[in-house]
């Protein structure tokens, strides 16, 4: 049968256009690694409308409830690998299955970069790491260093400092591009030692992460850690979507009203050329989003 329309991930862009997908009674599918996405990653969030403070797990539990009070079911551990329109149909591939439907939301949001030094691909789970909230408890009363110098690596070094003995905060340019609030937290806080200007060489260990070295402008040294984590950034991820127009950062190009270059694809969310990358910004796309999977619907008909 062909869906009406599939949404692909379930962040808070995701998330957000399944519920408007229930409410309007739409025939739809909702695919996804995970739920929350992003979201979840976040030790606290202080600015989605209607909760001051909100972890960002107890958030996306906010979210599964919502959709369970529509009965969504999603498609979960789930990886859509291929996306292509011919005629009238859009078909879908996945590590599991295929898939067709009239319409597509893409809100797959973006994931990590990585390094790419020596020892990053074979201390992975083994003291290199990419998400504090998930991790961060595994290095309690232990040495860590966060790398990066934005909001990642800020709420990365803000967590850690609570949880761990002590975080080098390596930074490769000569200051944060991170939120003025969190560097005035982590700059603060005795446990945290700032390194700025400081490129990381290799990591190092036996079976598990044993030390990192770094070069601060040709001033090399070891510091010893036993946890990593890896903060620099994030990709897109809008590569299965090969015949969609994007930019130079390989985001998904869409108009105001969240549609693509091909008609009944839209986007919504982190993965799009939209600029500022926010929960509430997400979860607004995904609404508009769905919204027009309605109207483009309705136009079919
Ligand atoms: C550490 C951190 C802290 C943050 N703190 C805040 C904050 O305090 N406030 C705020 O407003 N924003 C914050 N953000 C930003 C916010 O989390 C994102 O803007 C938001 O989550 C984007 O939502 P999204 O749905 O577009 O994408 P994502 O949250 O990235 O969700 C993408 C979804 O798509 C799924 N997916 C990916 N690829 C595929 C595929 N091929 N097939 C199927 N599913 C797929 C993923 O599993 C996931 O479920 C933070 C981000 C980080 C990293």
């Amino acid at each position: 049968m062909i869906a009406d329309l599939i949404i692909i991930g379930a962040g808070p862009a995701g998330i957000t256009a399944s519920v408007y997908a229930a409410r309007k009674k739409m025939n739809f599918l909702t695919i996804t690694k995970d739920i929350g996405g992003q979201a979840a990653w976040s030790s606290d969030v202080e600015n989605y409308p209607g909760y001051q403070f909100i972890t960002g797990p107890d958030l996306v539990a906010k979210f599964q409830e919502h959709m369970d009070k529509y009965g969504i079911k999603l498609n979960l551990n789930e990886e859509v690998v291929d996306l292509e329109k011919k005629g009238n149909v859009i078909y879908i591939k996945t590590t599991k299955s295929s898939y067709e439907a009239k319409t597509v939301i893409i809100s797959a949001g973006k994931k990590v970069k990585e390094l790419g030094v020596p020892g990053e691909n074979e201390y992975k789970n083994k003291g290199v790491a990419y998400c504090v909230t998930c991790d961060g408890p595994i290095f309690a009363e232990k040495n860590v260093a966060v790398v990066g110098g934005g909001n990642s690596a800020l709420d990365a070094s803000i967590q850690m400092m609570n949880i761990a003995n002590k975080v080098y905060l390596i930074n490769i340019t000569e200051s944060f591009t991170g939120d003025p609030v969190m560097q005035d937290k982590v700059q603060n806080n005795p446990k945290v030692e700032i390194l700025h200007n400081t490129r990381v060489e290799s990591i190092t260990g036996e079976r598990f992460v044993k030390g990192i070295n770094v070069d601060t402008r040709g001033r090399k040294q070891s510091l010893s850690v036993e946890g990593i984590f890896i903060e620099i950034g994030l990709m897109p991820n809008s590569w299965f979507a090969r015949e969609l127009d994007k930019n130079e950062r390989g985001e998904i190009k869409v108009n105001c009203a969240s549609e693509t270059n091909i008609p009944g694809i839209f986007a919504a969310g982190d993965v799009t050329s939209v600029p500022e990358k926010q929960i509430v910004i997400a979860a607004g796309d995904g609404a508009k989003a769905a919204l027009g999977a309605f109207r483009y619907l309705a136009r079919l008909k």
